[in-house]
């Protein structure tokens, strides 16, 4: 993990938001930014001071993960320690994560700082904003994650069967998935079968799959903290004219985003290339969710692919194409892959057959 890169492009973006520190909370940026990933710390970060605050539970950890970093060591709220911390490092403005740092908490420190010289500076996603384009070694980390869940995608196509409950199927998955490495899993395993597959994000259910009706089967693995994130539609038994045709129509969707990606391009415009075969399918309503999301140390993150992201694609992007269509009261189709953007091609990282 090259911490020091990623600390040097840190810093020029503390003068474009005219802050001279920033307080990072989110706990996936202080990861990326430290290499410390227990479940309660936070990072103070001059173009001078690097100071990690955790309290005396994971003290050892982080000194073990974050060497670079001088560790501070806290036993009560923010706004008890974070205004002197600031002013002994000599901070005028210090910018905070405004998408995370509740607004209680918020609301103390201004308390605290009224009389002071320190001002502070909403910032978003200025660390999101790195964590975007991946190194190498994140790229790795991801298509290890991928590899998994394709194994499991094989795995439970064979082992599915009428009569079994969704939940049944996802306790088979999620078992597969740490058996075969993977760490605790990103999100909960979604197994959803005929009508309760129209529903985006079903939870799994007690209903029992029947013979011809699609089934939707979205996981992840988590390998390094990196995330894989992949769906597949299958049934068990014949399909239906209507299931082969909304089936067939969210794969040339899928193919032809995938085919179209190129670098420069908005996730605003490749969302336009899929939602048009879907269109012209007569299905346009029906795909109600954006057609895809960046992954990485989180499940979702940038870029954003959906009707007019203007995020723009650039090399060592790696995010998800996943078109799909739900029809309430029969059910749904979604094809999920992931792609990462690479100096000279795309490349799909995930092999499940379709
Ligand atoms: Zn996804």
């Amino acid at each position: 993990m090259s911490l020091k890169n990623r600390l040097q492009r840190l810093h020029p973006r503390l003068g474009k938001e005219e802050i001279d520190g920033i307080f990072v909370s989110q706990p996936e940026n202080r990861c990326y930014l430290s290499g410390f990933d227990g479940s309660a710390g936070f990072l103070l970060i001059t173009p001078q001071n690097k100071i990690l605050a955790t309290d005396f539970r994971y003290i050892e950890q982080a000194q073990k993960q974050a060497p670079d970093y001088e560790i501070f060591p806290i036993s009560s709220g923010i706004p008890d320690w974070l205004p002197k911390l600031a002013a002994d490092v000599g901070l005028k403005r210090l910018g905070f994560e405004a998408g995370h740092i509740t607004f209680a908490i918020y609301q103390q420190l201004t308390d605290v700082l009224k009389q002071s010289q320190l001002k502070l500076i909403p910032v978003d996603g200025l660390v999101e904003s790195l964590r975007v384009l991946k190194e190498p070694e994140e790229i790795e980390l991801i298509t290890e994650a991928v590899e998994i869940t394709d194994s499991a995608l094989e795995y439970i196509k064979d082992m599915i069967h009428t009569g079994m409950s969704e939940k049944e199927v996802a306790w088979e998955i999620e078992k597969f998935l740490r058996e075969k490495g993977s760490e605790p899993i990103p999100f909960d395993v979604i197994v959803a079968s005929g009508p309760n597959s129209a529903l985006p994000h079903a939870k799994p259910s007690s209903h029992a799959i029947q013979s011809g009706e699609p089934i939707i089967i979205d996981i992840g693995a988590r390998v390094g903290g990196y995330s894989s994130d992949l769906s597949r539609t299958i049934y068990h038994g014949t399909a239906d004219d209507t299931l082969n045709k909304v089936y067939d129509t969210v794969l040339r969707a899928q193919l032809a985003a995938i085919a179209a990606i190129k670098k420069g391009m908005t996730g605003g415009e490749i969302d336009d290339v899929a939602r048009m075969v879907i269109k012209q399918a007569g299905y346009g309503e029906a795909f109600r969710h954006g057609l895809g999301h960046g992954i990485g140390l989180a499940p979702h993150e940038q870029p954003r692919l959906g009707p007019n992201s203007p995020d723009k694609f650039a090399a060592g992007m790696v995010f998800t194409i996943e078109p799909g269509i739900y029809l309430t009261g029969w059910g749904g189709v979604r094809i999920e892959d992931m792609v990462v953007i690479e100096e000279d091609k795309i490349r799909v990282i995930s092999k499940a057959r379709k």
